[in-house]
């Protein structure tokens, strides 16, 4: 099986510059907006204080309301991390461009509008 021949080299080289700019961005706004969880891999949001520091009643109050708007913002950046990377590994496996539920490839215009497409317009959710 052979997943990648709808897409020639150079074309392959272009969604990669894509996705690994996509994955630096993101990398970025995760590092800005939550913290790495270094036994799982996984991201969390946080607010921009540091942990254990003392916070006035205030401080705490604006600190939630960030912590609100964080959790759900980061969860967002690292399904899409999530994405772009298994669409990167799958490149390196030769696996790139082929939907993951019936293994038919992916259009090229698809995965131009969206380099880290991992299925088909029938199977996309
Ligand atoms: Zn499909």
């Amino acid at each position: 099986m052979s997943g990648m021949t709808h897409i020639n080299r150079e074309e392959l080289n272009e969604l990669r510059a894509q996705l690994d700019a996509e994955l630096a961005s993101l990398e970025e706004e995760l590092a800005s907006h939550g913290r790495a969880v270094p036994e799982s891999g996984d991201w969390q949001g946080t607010t921009g204080g540091l942990v254990g520091e003392e916070a006035d009643p205030n401080d705490a109050a604006d600190q939630m309301e960030e912590l609100a708007t964080n959790v759900p913002l980061v969860e967002e950046l690292e399904k899409r991390y999530k994405d772009v990377a298994k669409a990167l590994q799958n490149m390196e496996k030769g696996t790139y461009g082929v939907c993951e539920e019936c293994e038919e490839p992916i259009p090229l215009k698809r995965l131009q509008a969206n380099p880290a497409a991992h299925t088909c317009v029938t199977h996309s959710k």
